[in-house]
């Protein structure tokens, strides 16, 4: 062996031992039977892998979603269901609950509405520290409440005080004081 040769082999073996092989050309399959393997020309391992030659699925019965398909080679055969669902659609006009149905089959989903699937409006004042947002199409809400620099008093007229101007929020009471 000359020094590229066993140069060349060195790195070979380097990358089988990592599981980078050189894989030679798949066997053919024996009738009634998709497995197939191939040998490694380097360091002679072999690995079988299930090839199964499959025609596009069909439905098998009007009115159900079950799909199946055989593969035209062995016996093996597989189902799964395939729903041709229609476009959500809210339950109710005040619900934001969402359904929808199978254009084939009839089958029912139904999508319970969670916290982002409401149309919220804007936030409404309820005291000076707590606000509530109402969903537009159905009864769901959710509080707000407001950290102590974000207050929404409900001022009464500035009054004179002494040097100052001061107003009182008529829901709680907090003095508001300004120079004049
Ligand atoms: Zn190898
Ligand atoms: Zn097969
Ligand atoms: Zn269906
Ligand atoms: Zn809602
Ligand atoms: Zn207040």
């Amino acid at each position: 062996m000359g020094f590229w040769d066993s140069v060349k082999d060195f790195w070979g073996s380097a990358k089988c031992s990592v599981n980078i092989h050189d894989w030679g050309s798949w066997s053919a399959k024996v009738p009634g039977n998709c497995t197939q393997s191939h040998t490694c020309t380097r360091c002679g391992k072999t690995a079988g892998e299930v090839n199964h030659d499959w025609p596009v699925w069909r439905y098998i019965e009007e009115g159900d979603c079950m799909q199946s398909r055989s593969c035209k080679h062995c016996s093996e055969t597989e189902n799964r269901m395939s729903h041709v669902w229609e476009e959500w659609r809210y339950a109710a006009p005040k619900s934001c609950d969402q359904i929808r149905f199978c254009h084939r089959c009839g089958r029912k989903e139904v999508h319970v509405a969670t916290k982002g699937d409401h149309e919220m409006g804007e936030p409404e004042r309820v005291s000076c520290s707590h606000l509530v947002r109402k969903c537009k199409r159905c009864v769901y809400s959710d509080d707000v409440y407001l950290v102590t620099s974000e207050y929404r008093h409900r001022f009464g007229p500035w009054k004179p005080e002494g040097f100052n101007d001061i107003r009182i929020c008529l829901d709680c009471g907090h003095r508001e004081r300004r120079h004049k």
